[in-house]
Parts: structure tokens; C-alpha cells; sequence
């Protein structure tokens, strides 16, 4: 089978190298001629919404699916009436765009940040009157990485946001002192098939993922639980298949929802080495209708990002003689705030992995 993938990043790049071995080809689009995923698999440069392109696509391609979820819809559509595209349309319109998604979790009854809609600046200074300081304005689209957010902290907050984003369609969220952020991988399989990993605890910095721990101290059995009720539901109610991520706070031993992304997500990297089926290859073999892989842990393990830039020879050589540690590189150029790789490790308990992880973060951190 050829597998289209809408998006030439790390991700992109991943899940091709994943489907390898079970056989599978790919094919690439993206806009810029030098994608990360274009050194591994065949490529096309495009606009997402070039029906030319994306004509080209579905004709060369069994199933087609996205890495990032800001691919236009109606792209999605059109690829959807020429070839099977998944995960299906729907979710990646749901969770485009803030509003609908939280609309969507509280309709289906998974608790989220309160929230409201607020199109004029005479609504912002109602909802921040409802809301409570500190709340937190967001554009409803194309966030990421908690770039278009601002935390508002009094009223004396809101012309200044307003200035700045009122531009952009906006939502007000309460703001939630969390205990910890967790985020929950799932996967479901044109049968029907369902699986979950365990619930990864992460940590970020300036809104970047740093940090991501599965079964992190903050993850409880019922939480767990908690959890995987709430992303089933999710996933029966987009009739979902392939890897769905969704991102939660916790607080008080309650989850409430903050995002999801309808794709193999940054926090499920560990799983490359950490579990006995990565999410990149549980993805294929979802969209492909094959059996699932089990997502147990293989032991402690942990992801460490590499932001910016590799470390020195020198470190990345002593990156790799720690036992249990594997260093992934992007193939991308260096860029401030930029994901240029991650790195993985294991450990055999939970102290021996506190301690290597440690030395990781020294090694990375420190360039
Ligand atoms: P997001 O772009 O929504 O994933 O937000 C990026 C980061 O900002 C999150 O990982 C949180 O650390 C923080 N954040 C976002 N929304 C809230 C909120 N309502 N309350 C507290 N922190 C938040």
C-alpha cells in the first residue's frame, strides 16, 4: 500500500520510517522543497489546498493521512471523495479551532477549562467579569506551542490583549492552577479496535514541550482510567481511527481537557523504545485496518526534546554511551525554539531513570 501523509515535518518523517518495515510506501506533500520527511520518503511540493496536487495524491495513494492539524478541511474533504483519508475529516475540523473543540468535549461530557466565546472586546470584558482573574485569552485557531495566548491577570489586562489579538477570533479560558499537565495517546483501528497508552506527565518551558514522563508521578491508576473513559468517548464520537492525542490538566485528582490533535503527538515519543508498539506504528497500522500493536511500557522511560540546536559532538557522544539512551535527529536545520530532535531513554527502575535522565538534561539543556 502507498500511504499519502499531508505534512513533511518530524512527524511526517516518523511514521514513514515506522511503516517500512511493515511493507508500506509513502508519498509526502509539502509546501517547502526541503522537508525533513522528503530525505525519507518520495515527496511533492505543494500548497494544501492545490487540488492539483492534492488530485496527484489521491491518485497515487491508497489511504491518506495529516501530521499536523492545521491541513484546510476542505482539502480533507477532497482527498476524502477520491481516497480514504484518516483520522476522518471531522476531527481535524473540531479541533482546528478552540471553540468547537471545547463545545465538543463538554457536549460529549469530558469535563474542560470554562470557557467562553468572545468576539467583540465589550464581550472579553463581560467574560473576564465571569471568569475570574487570572483567566487566559486565546486566538480560537492555528495555536500551538502556547503561541496566541496571553494570560490576563486584571481588567487592566485587556486592552493591551485586545490590541494585540483582537485581530483573531478569540476565546477566554479560566486559568487552572494545575498540579500537572498530562496527555493521553490513544489509537483506534478502522475495526474498531481500540488501545491506550499510559498517561505521559509533561513538562514545557515557554510553551514548548521539554520534558515528557509516561507513568510520570502525577499519573494514578484513576487517573488512568479517568482518562481512557474520556478519550473513548472522543473517539467513538469522531467514529475516529489512527493515534489520537488529547491533553489534560490535572488538579485536585479531577483531569480537565485543555486540547487534542487529531495525529501522533510530541508526548508519545518515548514510545519509539518505551513500548512494545510505537505510536507512529500503531498509526499505520490503524489507518491500514491491521491489528494493533500492545502499548504496554517497556519499562520507566522518559523524552527529552532538543530545542534549537544539537549539542556538541562531544555531548551527543556522551548522549549515546549512557545505557538505555536513543538520540533521534530530525535532519533539520537548527532554529531558535525549533524541535531539531528528542531523545529517549529507559532505565530498569525508577531511581535509576531519575538519575539518567539528569545526565540527559545536562547534556542537552546545557548546550
Ligand atoms: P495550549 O496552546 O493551549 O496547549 O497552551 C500551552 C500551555 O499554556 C499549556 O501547556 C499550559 O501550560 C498553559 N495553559 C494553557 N491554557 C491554560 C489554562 N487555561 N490555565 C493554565 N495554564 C494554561
Amino acid at each position: 500500500m502507498t500511504i499519502g501523509i499531508l505534512g513533511g515535518g518530524q512527524l511526517g518523517r516518523m511514521i514513514a520510517l515506522a511503516g517500512y518495515p511493515l511493507g508500506q510506501s509513502f508519498l509526502v506533500l509539502d509546501p517547502s522543497g526541503d522537508c525533513c520527511a522528503g530525505q525519507v520518503a518520495p515527496s511533492r511540493i505543494g500548497a494544501y489546498d492545490d487540488e492539483e496536487r492534492l488530485s496527484e495524491i489521491a491518485r497515487r495513494t491508497d489511504v491518506v493521512t495529516y501530521e499536523f492539524e492545521s491541513v484546510p478541511v476542505a482539502s480533507a474533504r477532497f482527498l476524502e471523495s477520491r481516497v480514504s483519508v484518516f483520522p476522518p475529516p471531522m476531527a481535524l475540523e473540531v479541533s482546528q479551532d478552540r471553540l468547537t473543540e471545547k463545545d465538543f468535549f463538554r457536549a460529549h461530557g469530558i469535563p474542560s477549562t470554562e470557557y467562553i466565546d468572545v468576539p467583540t472586546l465589550e464581550s472579553l470584558e463581560q467574560a473576564a467579569e465571569t471568569l475570574g482573574y487570572p483567566c487566559v485569552l486565546k486566538t480560537r485557531k492555528f495555536g500551538y506551542d502556547g503561541k496566541g495566548q496571553r494570560v490576563l491577570n486584571s481588567a487592566r489586562d485587556i486592552e493591551s490583549a485586545w490590541a494585540a489579538m483582537g485581530a483573531a477570533s478569540l476565546i477566554l479560558e479560566s486559568f487552572v492552577s494545575f498540579d500537572a499537565e498530562v496527555s493521553l495517546l490513544c489509537v483506534r483501528s478502522r475495526g474498531g479496535e481500540e488501545r491506550f497508552y499510559a498517561l505521559v506527565e509533561n513538562e514545557h518551558l515557554d510553551g514548548i514541550l521539554r520534558v515528557s514522563l509516561p507513568g510520570g508521578p502525577a499519573v494514578t491508576p484513576e487517573l488512568q482510567a479517568l482518562a481512557e473513559a474520556y478519550a473513548e468517548k472522543a473517539m467513538r464520537a469522531l467514529n475516529y481511527v489512527g493515534v489520537l492525542t488529547i491533553e489534560f490538566f490535572v488538579k485536585d485528582g479531577a483531569l480537565f481537557a485543555n486540547e487534542m490533535a487529531p495525529r501522533v503527538h510530541n508526548s508519545g515519543h518515548f514510545s519509539i523504545e518505551g513500548a512494545e508498539t510505537s505510536q507512529f506504528e500503531n498509526h499505520v497500522r490503524a489507518i491500514l485496518g491491521m491489528p494493533l500493536g500492545a502499548t504496554e511500557l517497556l519499562g520507566p522511560s522518559a523524552m527529552v526534546n532538543v530545542i534549537g540546536s544539537f549539542p556538541s559532538k562531544e555531548a551527543r557522544d556522551q548522549l549515546m554511551r549512557i545505557p538505555g539512551v536513543h538520540v533521534h535527529d530530525y535532519g533539520k536545520g537548527g532554529a531558535s525554539g525549533r524541535k531539531v530532535g528528542h531523545v529517549t531513554l529507559r532505565a530498569s527502575d525508577v531511581g535509576a531513570l531519575t538519575e539518567r535522565l539528569a545526565r540527559v538534561r545536562g547534556l542537552i539543556e546545557g548546550a
